[in-house]
């Protein structure tokens, strides 16, 4: 049973509390869902997730306007990234995917939360390229003016849900100023002309995934958010609202991997008595468990601060992505060497956490990225 006691943290709130049981239990009868084909395993479990209303919290409400929770969103991640890795991506890629539109839509642009909310569509976040990742003020994509129209070209790459989105939001250089003044974001259906699937990526832990190419891709000028420019801010904010949700869902495979670990100690006997009795594995569990309730202080610290109403998290989302995550892998690492040869078998549950924390410590600002701005935060500030 994995530990509870961090909901009484006065971070949470009743409702949060119910949450976390209501989806544990929605959990153990719908997942692990068979992840052989990943883009139908994803469609499953975005129209499965949006059917029983957990996708609700990914976007705005429309009917009923109000930021987005961010604790909220971190229990869903943390709880399902426990169970099952492609559900948490599933559900974390409706929120990053639709983010621009739930904090600088329209009301017109905004009707597509509806769909996702729903779980009838599924939404991409395009910012990368092949030639800017950490640095996206580096971008080369363009997106000219023809008209009423704007023209897309260029490339977008690691693009999650690449080849099975709905919607993709898309940010390209509009020229306003040089580097991150000139770039706008702009809501591209996926069956505009000219956008089409370069190549599917596959990485060590499958998810949907793709490089896309734009060759001149018309949209109208109502299907750029904000204003020409903007694009760079909206990209921040965007993240600044996830990045924490990143270190959730770290948190979730880490504790299930402290759970697997308790619970191979207390079953596999060594020497003549249970592992457990080892000092040794003992240290390693106490290590496990002080870096589980760090890492879920953060979090849950970021999380609040920003549904408490701080206009930026900056340096306490940095903070939470970078601890949550890193120490996740040490984590993950340990428990496939406590279960000794089933921990590097094929498909036993540690080994895939093994494989499947590892994006987590790249996207949305590696590691070395979170630690410069984390620099930066507490220099600027002294
Ligand atoms: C599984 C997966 C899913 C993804 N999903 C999406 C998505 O949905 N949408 C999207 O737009 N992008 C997505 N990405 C792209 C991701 O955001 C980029 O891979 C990431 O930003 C790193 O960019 P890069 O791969 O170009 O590496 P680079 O920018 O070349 O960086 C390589 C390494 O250099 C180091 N480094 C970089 N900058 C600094 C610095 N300032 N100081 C010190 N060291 C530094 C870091 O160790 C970094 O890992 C995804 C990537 C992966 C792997």
């Amino acid at each position: 049973m994995p530990d509870r006691s961090f909901l009484n943290w006065p971070f949470f709130e009743e409702r949060h509390r119910q949450l976390a049981d209501q989806l544990d239990a929605w959990c153990a009868k719908n997942l692990p869902v068979d992840h052989h084909d990943v883009d139908a395993a994803c469609r499953e479990l975005v129209a499965k997730l949006g059917r029983d209303g957990w996708l609700k919290p990914t976007a705005l409400d429309t009917d009923n306007p109000g930021p987005l929770d961010v604790r909220t969103l971190c229990i869903t991640r943390e709880t399902l990234a426990r169970h099952d890795g492609l559900a948490d991506f599933a559900f974390a890629m409706q929120g990053l995917g639709t983010g621009a539109l739930s904090l600088f839509g329209t009301p017109e642009q905004q009707h597509w939360l509806d769909q996702t909310r729903a779980g009838k569509a599924i939404s991409a976040f395009a910012l990368s390229e092949p030639r800017s990742g950490s640095d996206v003020a580096n971008m080369e994509m363009t997106a000219t003016r023809d008209g009423d129209d704007y023209l897309l070209t260029g490339e977008k790459t690691w693009i999650s849900n690449g080849g099975i989105a709905d919607l993709y939001i898309v940010f390209a250089r509009t020229g306003e100023a040089p580097g991150a003044k000139g770039i706008s974001a702009f809501i591209v259906p996926a069956e505009t002309e000219g956008l089409s699937i370069a190549e599917r990526l596959e990485t060590i832990a499958p998810h949907p995934l793709a490089r896309l190419a734009f060759d001149n891709a018309r949209v109208p000028a109502s299907a750029l958010i904000g204003k020409p420019g903007d694009g760079f801010r909206i990209a921040m904010s965007v993240l600044d609202v996830f990045r924490s949700t990143v270190g959730a869902a770290a948190l979730g495979f880490a504790r299930r991997a402290l759970d697997e670990s308790v619970s191979r100690a207390a079953k596999r006997e060594l020497f003549g008595a249970p592992m457990a009795d080892l000092q040794m594995v003992q240290g390693h569990i106490a290590d496990m468990a002080l870096d589980v309730d760090a890492a879920a202080l953060l979090v849950y610290r970021a999380a609040w601060t920003k549904d408490m109403g701080a206009p930026r998290v900056t340096r306490e989302a940095a903070m939470a992505k970078l601890f949550a995550t890193d120490r996740a892998q040490e984590v993950i690492d340990t428990a496939v060497q406590l279960h000794g040869g089933d921990g590097v078998r094929k498909d036993h549950i540690v080994e895939s956490l093994y494989r499947e924390i590892r994006a987590l410590r790249i996207y949305e600002g590696a590691s070395d990225v979170q630690k410069v701005v984390i620099a930066r935060q507490v220099m600027g500030a002294a």
